[in-house]
């Protein structure tokens, strides 16, 4: 953004200064009090948090003015900063986004709208023109009000292209944002197949996305990615017909499936065909892609350049993976082109998200060609500072430069002939605890050359997919709204996951606190360096101490654990917060409303203990037919919240909902949510999934160990239940049983995917193994995943209908996940 003075950013916002500082220019714009830059203005908007709280603290931490709400001006500390007072904090923010657009004169902005796939598409784009052009791409999936706003107050100057995605949740929000990005293009990606909730009907969801497309300059297009006629009919009436690009564009054929990749034949308009290997296995993955392939020759890419490119690109989500072995070592795959800063936020990254103690490797299996002296040393600096005690290279002689950099440092540097024997040092140097950060070219996937150093205990892997709890979180976020905390339940491993990850990745998405069943649980989160306010449900008398001492909060559900609270309290000499969970009528646990009014009595003005939560906790909620029941019970646990506030206590955080109630029960959300299984985009029931869009992020997979052919008559298994009929009966053997997540009432679902096709369960399942009939199958090979259930590789089966299958529910689905599964976390 180019400096502007105070004077200047009060007339685009229209609005008041209040002048108390030195006057300075404007260079920047900032949300957070704490992420400033030296020319920042800082708007105080009302998010997660209310920014005006923040005001003295960016202007303490130098930035240049604040923008205010008129209405709360008179509440704010005066004499610390220039305020700039405007009716709608947001709004200025976007004022500001317009003025710079028109700044940008010279750059192409192309916007990204639609249901599904727009994050995908737009940095496809991006990825696409790389090579060709300057393009800006809008940060992450930043597509909201305040994200567009940000966007393009980010664009730089003199970018020939900039690519902005752009999404409305409710009628109206895209004429807000066709203001700020004023686009000379517009692709649409779908409608999705569940529009149209807040639109009143899927017609009128078309047009308000469509609508970001009215006006386009006379040389300006909108490229559909959606063939249903409906939308397209509702496209004409808002562009005309010749800017409107469907046919005559590259297309993408999927040949097959090889490893985890995809090879596709690419055709392109002026006739050039060629097969390629995309490295996704996901058909969404590969229409997301063809698209963006439409869009870049729309922006003049053409033949062989756009085909590099294509043969390029590897679709985010595959960037980096990471693997947990059961001995507690991980190994992160990173697939991103290396540079010094890349490579710094990848080993914080994956040691972060890991809790990882124990060293970091770096393994180099990429020759690196071209690199330079300097970026060696810039290398070697990075490795030094991010603490890597270990690093594995070639024989090349760019890694020689790197060794040479590191020359008198602690980092100790193991070079090898080739990448086996690099593996193999590996393999065995590898321990528990330590994070091992592999970097392999780009055309390879880090899966294929390395999986064994994860291997050599399991072929079943339950993958989750870190981005989906994210996009969980931020969905959650949205329904509740800006003033009810999120708690994440990370109890029970973080329901068959990994605690620990799965805790640093709700603290980046936002959320406030955690939720766990036990004092230990809550223990080893601190232990691995979590910070955040942990509550603990079902701790012991005999826990307190360590409670106390672990800065976890304990939930009171009795008055033995209330008495041993207050020993350990007064035995710390510290006040401990605690959170009183009433039974409001599940008879789980907690104290009855009369008993819960008494303990009240105690807590007031109490010496050592504060009461800085109300909760409980409800039987049905995902029932629609126990409604009755549901209302009940917040009946009575609004009382004790009535009781409370008449005996004067303030600043209690009320809370009664897990994720079914949060959905359905407005009224049961209070203060705080206690999400859990929400979080890996799994309904608690048919009642809440026409209600919350999320994104499923679990999967269960194992692999082909053997193949038998069968003669028929020939029986399978325990009790010999499957019986071979036809004489080309193939049956095939996974690795995985009761053990390892698959029950044995997992008959009953039926089935599961090979390649996305259907396999049938062949008898019944053992401890550690069960077979599948692979008959009339022949791509089933030994080595070929098999997805049990969620989602993999653009395949699923719903946990949430396996689990029916089983008359369970997802919850012990998941948490049945055992030791032996090795969990990968995957993460754009
Ligand atoms: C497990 C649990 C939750 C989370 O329930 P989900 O249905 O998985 O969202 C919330 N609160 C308490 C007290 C719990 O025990």
């Amino acid at each position: 953004m180019d400096p502007v003075s105070v004077a200047g950013v009060a007339s685009i916002v229209g609005g008041k200064v209040h002048f108390q500082g030195e006057e300075r220019e404007v260079g920047s714009v900032a949300i957070h009090s704490d992420r400033l830059q030296a020319d920042s203005l800082f708007f105080a908007l009302n998010g997660v948090t209310d920014g005006h709280r923040f005001v003295a603290r960016a202007l303490a931490n130098g930035a240049i003015a604040a923008v205010v709400d008129e209405a709360r001006l008179a509440e704010l500390p005066a004499g610390q900063g220039t305020l700039i007072a405007v009716a709608d904090p947001l709004a200025a923010l976007q004022a500001m986004a317009v003025w710079w657009r028109r700044q940008l004169s010279s750059t192409t902005f192309v916007a990204v709208v639609g249901s599904n796939g727009k994050t995908l598409t737009k940095d496809a784009l991006v990825g696409l023109l790389a090579g060709h052009r300057t393009t800006y791409g809008s940060p992450g999936s930043y597509n909201s009000q305040l994200g567009v706003a940000l966007s393009v107050l980010q664009c730089p100057k003199d970018v020939p292209v900039a690519v902005i995605e752009a999404a409305a949740t409710e009628p109206g929000e895209m004429a807000r944002l066709k203001r700020m990005v004023d686009p000379h293009a517009v692709v649409f990606t779908n409608l999705g197949s569940r529009s149209g909730q807040n639109f009143g009907s899927r017609d009128e969801h078309a047009r308000e996305l469509l609508s970001m497309a009215a006006g386009l300059p006379e040389d300006g297009w909108l490229l559909m990615g959606e063939d249903d006629p409906g939308v397209i009919a509702q496209a004409r009436q808002i562009v005309p017909e010749r800017q409107i690009q469907k046919d005559a564009l590259p297309r993408l054929t999927r040949q097959r499936h090889v490893e985890r990749s995809s090879l596709v034949r690419a055709a392109l308009p002026d006739g050039t065909e060629e097969d390629l290997l995309v490295a996704t296995p996901s058909p969404e993955v590969l229409k997301d892609l063809e698209l963006a392939m439409g869009a870049a020759t729309l922006l003049g890419m053409r033949g062989a350049d756009l085909l590099a490119a294509v043969a390029d690109y590897t679709p985010p989500s595959t960037r980096m993976q990471m693997w947990r072995r059961p001995d507690g070592a991980t190994v992160v795959g990173e697939l991103a082109n290396i540079d010094p800063l890349a490579l710094s936020s990848a080993l914080r990254t994956a040691r972060s998200l890991m809790g990882a103690q124990g060293r970091t490797l770096m393994i180099i299996g990429d020759p690196l060609a071209g690199l330079t002296a300097e970026t060696a040393e810039a290398m070697a600096r990075c490795l030094r500072a991010e603490n890597v005690q270990l690093v594995c290279g070639l024989s090349a002689d760019t890694h020689g430069l790197i060794e040479a950099a590191l020359v008198g440092s602690d980092v100790r540097v193991h070079r090898f002939a080739d990448e086996d024997r690099m593996r193999a040092f590996v393999a065995t140097e590898l321990r528990p605890d330590d994070v091992a950060l592999v970097h392999v070219p780009r055309d390879t996937m880090v899966t294929d050359s390395w999986m064994h150093l994860v291997e050599t205990a399991a072929a079943t892997r339950l993958y989750v997919d870190l981005a989906a709890v994210k996009d969980n979180v931020a969905a959650f976020r949205k329904l509740v709204g800006p003033h009810t905390k999120l708690m994440g339940v990370v109890k029970a491993e973080a329901y068959g996951t990994n605690p620990v990850t799965v805790a640093h990745t709700l603290r980046e998405a936002g959320v406030d606190w955690l939720g766990v069943a036990t004092a230990d649980e809550g223990v080893a989160l601190r232990r691995a360096g979590v910070q955040m306010p942990i509550l603990v449900f079902l701790a012991v008398p005999g826990d307190l101490d360590r409670l106390v001492r672990n800065r976890l909060t304990p939930s009171l559900y009795s008055m033995e654990m209330y008495d041993a609270a207050c020993r350990a309290a007064a035995g710390s000499g510290r006040r401990l917060d605690v959170h009183v969970e009433v039974d409001s009528g599940m008879h789980r646990s907690g104290l009855y409303p009369e008993a819960a009014i008494e303990l009240l009595g105690k807590l007031r003005g109490h010496e050592h203990l504060r009461l800085a939560g109300l909760m409980s906790h409800l039987g049905c909620p995902d029932d629609p037919d126990e409604d009755d029941l549901t209302r009940e019970q917040l009946k009575r646990f609004g009382s004790v919240c009535a009781a409370a506030a008449e005996l004067g206590f303030e600043d209690v955080v009320r809370h009664t909902a897990a994720t079914a109630a949060t959905i359905r029960f407005p009224e049961a959300r209070y203060d705080m949510v206690r999400i859990g299984l929400g979080l890996y985009g799994l309904q608690p029931s048919t009642a809440t999934s026409s209600l919350i869009t999320l994104t499923p992020g679990v999967g269960l997979v194992s692999r082909i160990v053997e193949i038998h052919n069968m003669v028929p008559g020939e029986r399978v298994g325990y009790g010999g239940l499957f019986r071979a009929q036809s004489p080309d009966t193939r049956i095939a053997l996974i690795a995985a049983g009761y053990y390892d997540a698959v029950p044995r009432a997992f008959r009953k679902v039926g089935y599961v995917l090979v390649n996305g096709r259907r396999c049938e369960i062949a008898g019944t399942i053992s401890m550690d193994s069960m077979a599948i009939d692979i008959t009339g199958h022949p791509d089933a090979e030994v080595g070929s995943d098999v997805l049990i259930f969620g989602q993999y590789a653009g395949f699923s089966t719903p946990i949430e209908q396996a689990a029916a299958a089983m008359d369970t529910v997802s919850h012990e689905v998941l948490t049945q996940v055992g030791p032996r599964v090795q969990r990968i976390f995957t993460q754009h």
